[in-house]
């Protein structure tokens, strides 16, 4: 029998129902100002897992920096498994933060040896999505937008990351309830979404939060969205 806190939280995570800004309408809107859209892999797996650590409190261009400056100098994941701690920090040091990165990856690949018995993670491509994000967030460090990040970019799981812009822009436009937190967004999005549509939608929320729905001065007199949208009174 279902626990009243599991039942709780089963409703907590429930999308909103009669959205304001359906999501049919938003990929009408948006998707001819950013499409087209095409998956493509950036990286494997686990170069993915490397490199979205490396992204923590940093910009993408340091955090490229970083991940291929480490490549150079140390040319498998075997080595820095086994590389002295602070020629890893050394490598990384463009990213930031590069001491606590450098222990938190050297972490992460002892855990997937230890748990997988080799340094790779295309296997999660055979796993259903909560079982691949499960497997994930057991590693340390590892948190639902890492997650989810690895499953929707490199294995081309049907995830939505819910970084910054996605949790503004989603809930400006009612996708999720009032105070949902980004953790619990990634729930609540994928139970809204179709598995097809979760990256395509990914990348027009996302953009749409760069260039238009910006965290402090939204542009909200050229939001094609702006007559659906429950938050442009507030905001304008
Ligand atoms: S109308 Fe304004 S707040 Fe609403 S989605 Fe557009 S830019 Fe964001």
């Amino acid at each position: 029998m279902p626990s009243r806190i599991s039942a709780a939280r089963r409703r907590k995570l429930a999308p909103p129902r009669n959205l304001p800004v359906p999501v049919d309408l938003i990929f009408e809107k948006l998707l001819p100002l950013y499409g087209p859209i095409e998956w493509r892999p950036r990286y494997n797996a686990l170069d993915e897992l490397i490199f979205t650590v490396l992204t923590q409190h940093t910009s993408d261009l340091n955090a490229e920096r970083a991940f291929d400056e480490l490549r150079r100098r140390i040319t498998s994941w075997e080595k820095v498994l086994e590389a002295d701690v602070l020629d890893i920090a050394d490598a990384i040091q463009h990213g930031g933060l590069a001491n606590q990165k450098s222990v938190r990856i050297q972490k992460i690949l002892g855990e997937i040896q230890e748990r997988h018995g080799q340094l790779e993670l295309e296997f999660l491509k055979d796993f259903d999505v909560e079982d691949a994000r499960t497997w994930l967030t057991e590693l340390s460090g590892v948190g639902p937008k890492t997650a989810a990040v690895v499953m929707a970019f490199a294995l081309g799981m049907p995830a939505i990351p819910v970084d910054t812009h996605i949790h503004r822009v989603s809930g400006r436009l009612g996708l999720i309830r009032k105070g949902t937190t980004a953790d619990d967004a990634h729930v609540m999005l994928e139970k809204l979404i179709d598995p097809d549509d979760r990256f395509p939608l990914h990348v027009l929320l996302i953009t749409h939060g760069r260039q238009i729905c910006k965290a402090r001065r939204p542009l909200c007199a050229d939001c094609p969205l702006v007559e659906r949208c429950p938050s442009k009174d507030t905001l304008i």
